[in-house]
């Protein structure tokens, strides 16, 4: 490959408390709590819309549960989604494009700066200690000063710049499927199936709906690995965000990967249209209304930090006395990185487990925390604590001790976790049994 060198003097434009990357469920919880703690916080976002797979991939239900009293509840009731529509076989889906508006009022705080079309391609660095980030806009690359910076971007992409030993996918490399959701309307409710994903037993017919998806791909009418068909209320009827689409072997993090997945995607959006209407009653008049404007990433880079949890300890409820994320819970959802549905036979389900301090501390670096789809755990374990709420509570956990590290002036490695578990505690948030 054809190496050149580059050479620029950049703009500082300001200089936080706190920078976060990345405005999805952990950055935007990040920042708040941040803020609300008196920090001074820069929010920066590569596209033109906060919230991430909440708002730009469309992703819904909010799933997942943790313990009391976390901002992952002040989200839930922003959105509108009545509580007991969250969990069980109705899981609704919020309403995206309602929560691109209400996220947007919800990072609006006098000691946040929000950078919108603004992508970090870079980070600043003194020695071992991340000192901020460089970013690009409409104006160029300009730098912003971080005392702390929290990746928030999913990728880890941060911390990978600053040099941070990332792992992805399992043991051959591959991950899990990306997927463009989209949503349709002109569902008859009184006939048309909720199917919330891999392990629902509805039924269609006195077959299972899954099943009777599975005959149709072996006769031709859907390509076999778009059988699980995942039908998702909202909040509106008639409504259903359609969780379907999928490309394999596609590493997001490779921009030449990109396109051509999302064209995939895009297709298939097009075939599954044509399936629901002439194969599933209810569905007859059905049209897509949109769609994701990025395609869906469940997976990349996972940052190793100072302790790598598993699913096994999560499996088994694990506690820590670092706790910071307190009775998370949800399965161990992994869907084939090489074929249809799901990777394992049976579902892994999980006792409500707790994240420690240590997974959102990057091993090697000073000053930096990740938060969100990227911490560090094994690729099994992400497959649990990679679901919205979950990412929420984490965002708020390390936005909180983010910003008490500039308070105390020291940094994530050197704060008394003690001392930010009492600050959590005092605020609500349940973190022991
Ligand atoms: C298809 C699909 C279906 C899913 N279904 C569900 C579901 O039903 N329920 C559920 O709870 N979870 C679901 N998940 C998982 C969940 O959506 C994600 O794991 C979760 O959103 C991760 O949150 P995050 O904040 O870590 O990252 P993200 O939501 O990915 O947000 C990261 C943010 O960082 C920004 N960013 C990235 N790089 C940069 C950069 N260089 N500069 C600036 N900004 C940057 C991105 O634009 C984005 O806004 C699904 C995921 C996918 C892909």
């Amino acid at each position: 490959m054809k190496r050149i060198n580059y050479e620029k003097s950049l703009e500082l434009r300001a200089t936080y408390d706190v920078v976060v990357a990345g405005s999805g469920p952990a950055g935007i919880c990040a920042a708040v709590a941040a803020a609300r703690e008196g920090a001074r916080v820069a929010l920066v976002e590569r596209y033109g819309v906060v919230g991430g797979n909440l708002t730009a991939g469309y992703v819904g239900p909010i799933l997942g549960m943790v313990g009391k009293g976390t901002m992952r509840d002040e989200i839930v009731a922003l959105l509108g989604v009545p509580e007991n529509d969250m969990i069980g076989e109705t899981g609704r889906a919020h309403d995206v494009e309602q929560a691109k508006y209400k996220l947007a009022e919800f990072v609006c705080h006098p000691n946040i700066d929000v950078y919108l079309q603004c992508t970090v391609c870079d980070t600043l660095k003194e020695g071992d200690a991340v000192t901020g980030i460089v970013v690009a806009g409409g104006e160029g690359t300009f730098a912003l000063g971080a005392k702390t910076t929290i990746d928030a971007t999913g990728d880890g992409l941060v911390a990978y710049l600053a040099g941070v030993t990332t792992e992805k996918g399992r043991d051959d490399g591959l991950m899990q499927p990306v997927t463009l959701e989209f949503t349709i309307d002109g569902v008859d409710e009184s006939r048309g199936v909720i199917c919330i994903g891999d392990v629902d037993d509805v039924q269609l017919n006195g077959e299972r709906f899954l099943d009777y998806c599975k005959r149709c791909a072996d006769e031709g009418k859907l390509p076999a690995h778009l059988a699980a068909v995942r039908l998702h209320p909202t909040v509106r009827a008639g409504q259903r965000q359609v969780n379907t689409t999928q490309a394999n072997g596609v590493d997001m993090t490779k921009v030449e990967q990109i396109y051509p997945a999302d064209l995939e995607l895009r297709r298939q959006i097009q075939l599954l249209l044509k399936f629901l209407r002439e194969n599933v009653p209810g569905y007859e008049e059905c049209r897509c209304t949109s769609s994701g404007t990025t395609t869906g990433v469940r997976e990349t880079r996972r940052v190793m930090g100072d302790y790598v949890i598993t699913a096994e300890e999560m499996a088994a409820g694990c506690r820590f006395e670092d706790v910071v994320v307190h009775r998370a819970e949800f399965i161990v959802d992994i869907h084939n990185p090489a074929g249809a549905g799901q990777a394992e036979e049976h579902i892994q389900y999980c006792d409500p487990y707790d994240l420690p301090y240590r997974c959102f501390t990057p091993r090697g670096v000073e000053n930096l925390y990740v938060a969100g789809r990227c911490i560090s755990g094994t690729h099994r374990a992400h497959a649990s604590y990679r679901v919205m709420s979950i990412c929420m509570a984490m965002g708020e956990a390390v936005g909180i001790a983010a910003a008490m590290c500039a308070e105390r002036g020291c940094t994530p490695r050197t704060l008394d976790v003690a001392a930010l578990q009492q600050r959590m505690a005092a605020k609500g948030i349940e973190l022991f049994d």
